[in-house]
């Protein structure tokens, strides 16, 4: 593992454990931890060095949301994101919207979201139905995203509408206070992921000038599938991997320390062994795949789609998989919630059905390897 792992550790440790039970009781937003992400240079792992980061790329930011994940899942995907949207930036922003944001994120601890899924086209995220309507150099946009994580939370959100230019679409960066902008907050009551703040947003006569377009016009699906897709991916490959192993430290430490009248431990059993040697071998799969794939990614090569996509499944599946079996090893305590297991396995769910989804992806994988175009 790389010093950005073992820092991430050291991190999630002073800065993510102490608010993980309360994210998921409480439903609430890490802030503290976000806070902390900007005081100890988390958020501008992916910004270039000549503007104030570290300039790191694909395999660091898999490293950093596998060292959260391994901690708090739901930190790790509201992490992630951010990553996500400052990739674009990076890639395709203007050198006046680079600079305008990038100083916002170092010098303000700012951070940013994606507000890309719709109610229409749901997983099929690069299908908008948003208006975006033209006047001289301004765009007036009108719609609704469905789930947006960290909302209200973070203050620059990534929205996919339509270009000018027929079939093709645009990558934007609404502010937060942009007028119209609202936030449905009342609405996230997820099965897991609980405190990423996760809802709907309302667009509403927004209008921007095109300075906060990112890239030229109609190379929204361009960024998507170059550069969201690969760190969005292979982030959330790092999510779930991350969580797995979560779960066969929990599930391993469990059965270490849990005595019998008779002074066995449940380590002592067979059928308990046979069950932590399976999560750990589902778990280190998951993560020794996504390693792989952000380590292929970074160096652009031919099968990294492949491993990509792959590692995102693996890991989406090891989770809830690991997550089962850790829920036997834990028993009454597990069920009953004295152990953290049930809220990882929850948090895990989200990992099949998060676009694009484990469902979706397995198709794009057998198109990717036969040749044929995707989506
Ligand atoms: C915890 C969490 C956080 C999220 N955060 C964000 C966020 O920050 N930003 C954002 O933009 N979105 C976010 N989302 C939204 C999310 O990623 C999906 O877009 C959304 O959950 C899918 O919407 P839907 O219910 O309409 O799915 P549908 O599109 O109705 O899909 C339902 C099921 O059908 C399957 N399916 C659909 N089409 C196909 C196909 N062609 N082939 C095979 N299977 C198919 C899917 O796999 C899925 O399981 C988040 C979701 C979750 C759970």
């Amino acid at each position: 593992m790389n010093q950005i792992y073992q820092e991430g550790k050291e991190f999630a440790k002073s800065y993510i454990l102490p608010y993980t039970e309360r994210t998921d009781k409480e439903s609430k937003f890490p802030e503290e931890t976000f806070e902390k992400l900007g005081e100890q240079g988390f958020l501008k792992l992916l910004i270039p060095e000549e503007y104030g980061g570290f300039g790191k790329g694909l395999e660091e930011h898999a490293q950093a949301c596998l060292a959260f994940a391994e901690t708090c899942a739901t930190t790790a995907l509201c992490y992630m994101m951010h990553n996500v949207a400052v990739m674009c930036i990076v890639t395709h922003g203007s050198s006046e919207l680079k600079a305008k944001i990038f100083a916002d994120i170092i010098e303000n601890g700012k951070f940013m979201a994606l507000a890309y899924s719709e109610f229409g086209s749901g997983t099929h995220f690069y299908v908008t139905e948003m208006s975006a309507e033209v006047n001289g150099d301004s765009t007036t946009f009108n719609g609704k995203k469905s789930m947006v994580t960290s909302a209200n939370y973070a203050s620059y959100y990534l929205v996919l509408a339509p270009s000018v230019e027929e079939g093709k679409i645009n990558n934007w960066v609404f502010p937060k206070e942009s007028k119209g902008l609202s936030f449905e907050l009342s609405e996230w009551d997820g099965l897991g992921m609980r405190g990423n703040s996760s809802c709907p947003v309302r667009i509403e006569d927004v209008t921007l000038d095109s300075s906060y377009r990112i890239g030229a016009e109609g190379s929204g699906e361009e960024q998507v599938f170059h550069v969201v897709a690969p760190f969005f991916i292979t982030g959330l490959g790092s999510v779930y991997s991350g969580t797995a192993m979560h779960m066969f430290e929990i599930a391993s430490s469990h059965a270490a320390n849990r005595k019998y009248p008779d002074g066995r431990t449940l380590s002592n059993i067979e059928t308990i062994q046979v069950h932590i040697g399976n999560i750990y071998k589902h778990a280190s799969a998951a993560r020794a795949i996504t390693l792989e794939a952000a380590r292929a990614g970074a160096n652009g090569e031919s099968d990294a789609l492949a491993k990509i996509l792959s590692a995102r499944i693996v890991a989406s599946e090891a989770a809830i998989e690991c997550g089962r079996l850790a829920m036997r090893v834990g028993g009454g305590k597990a069920y009953n919630k004295a152990l953290p297991t049930e809220r990882l396995l929850r948090d895990a769910y989200a990992g099949q059905i998060m676009a694009p989804s484990a469902d979706v992806l397995t198709v794009w994988l057998g198109k990717a390897l036969t040749g044929q175009m995707i989506p």
